[in-house]
């Protein structure tokens, strides 16, 4: 049978079902609802590459550092660690949730999650505007001693208090790809990219450092999917589908758009709201104009019938 290869960016939802079930067996439980679904593709053939968000879980992870560091000088843990325990515990809960799906069906399949690096430009212009807030809230007088001594960028945040923020540049390479590749090869799921990847620079003499950014995740799977040639680009989220003037009492929910309707109704800035939907049609339309042939909106329980044709948004050049 002939190889089929998707790259499934599974959403925050899949992680954390609410705000009152944030635990980690909570977490392993979210996963384990999703993994059915994957492992259902996989039933069905497909080869899947799992992406997936980690934003409540780094931040919980940078919160406990800095809680930690405040009352009882315990080590304090930078960005890119923060998120590379993240890849760690969501790759763990995710893995093990399929290896354990796999084996109740009996199928003959391995696991893996590769701790993944994504290499930004450093002198992409998110770095000279950071925006995205990050970590717990600080006082006036804090913020403005970390951004003389630590050199952080603080932003006042609509009268809550004060916060760091950090850029979110665009993916550029992913590190570990050949590993990727190879194991993908080899007919083993994979997980990887999580969060977007964890943000790396090269330095001038050649070598990886890490780097206090945040990379969408969604940007940083369609670049995956791109350069491992995926079939299909898979973003699974909150919503069985993607509408028009969302929200709105004339919203239309679409079954598909080819990519010249994505890019206007995108450029038309009304339909897809920033920080949520639009990094995700723009990850779609950016995977298309690599070369991709199709892209998939939807929910983790419609993904089999969204394969049929029966549901979900496509996104097809
Ligand atoms: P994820 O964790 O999967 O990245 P996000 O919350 O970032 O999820 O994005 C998905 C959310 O985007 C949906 O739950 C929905 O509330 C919102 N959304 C914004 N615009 C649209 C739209 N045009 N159509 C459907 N959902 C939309
Ligand atoms: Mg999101």
């Amino acid at each position: 049978m002939e190889k089929k290869v998707a790259v499934v960016a599974i959403g925050g939802n899949s992680l954390i079902a609410d705000k009152n079930h944030t635990s980690t067996d909570d977490q392993y439980l979210a996963a384990k609802e999703t993994a059915g679904h994957i492992v259902d593709m996989i039933e069905d053939g497909w080869d899947v590459v799992v992406g997936h968000g980690n934003g409540p879980q780094v931040g919980f992870i940078l919160q406990k550092a800095e809680i930690a560091y405040g009352a009882v000088q315990m080590p304090m843990a930078s960005l890119d660690v923060c998120g590379a325990q993240s890849q760690g515990q969501i790759g763990y809960a995710l893995a093990q949730n399929i290896q354990n799906e796999l084996k109740k069906r009996g199928i003959q399949k391995s696991v893996a999650a590769v701790i993944e690096q994504t290499i930004v430009d450093r002198n992409d212009p998110a770095f000279s505007n950071p925006t995205k807030p990050i970590g717990g809230f600080m006082t006036e007088a804090e913020a403005k001693r970390r951004e003389a001594e630590d050199g952080w960028t603080v932003i006042e945040d609509a009268g809550r208090g004060w916060r760091r923020v950090v850029a979110s540049p665009i993916p550029q390479e992913i590190v570990e790809l050949d590993a990727i590749r190879t194991l993908i090869d080899a007919g083993i799921i994979t997980i990887s990219v999580g969060g977007g990847g964890i943000p790396v620079i090269r330095t001038e003499s050649g070598d990886l450092k890490g780097i206090a950014a945040v990379i969408d995740k969604d940007f940083g799977n369609s670049l995956l999917a791109s350069l491992i040639d995926a079939d299909l680009l898979l973003i699974s989220t909150a919503v069985e589908k993607v509408a028009l003037n969302f929200g709105k009492p004339d919203e239309v929910w679409l079954d598909r758009m080819t990519l010249a309707e994505a890019k206007k109704y995108l450029a038309e800035g009304i339909h897809f709201k920033g920080g949520s939907m639009a990094p995700k049609i723009q990850a779609c339309i950016n995977f298309l104009e690599r070369g991709g042939k199709a892209s998939l909106i939807t929910n983790p329980e419609n993904i089999g019938r969204a394969l049929k044709g029966e549901t979900g948004t496509w996104i097809v050049p």
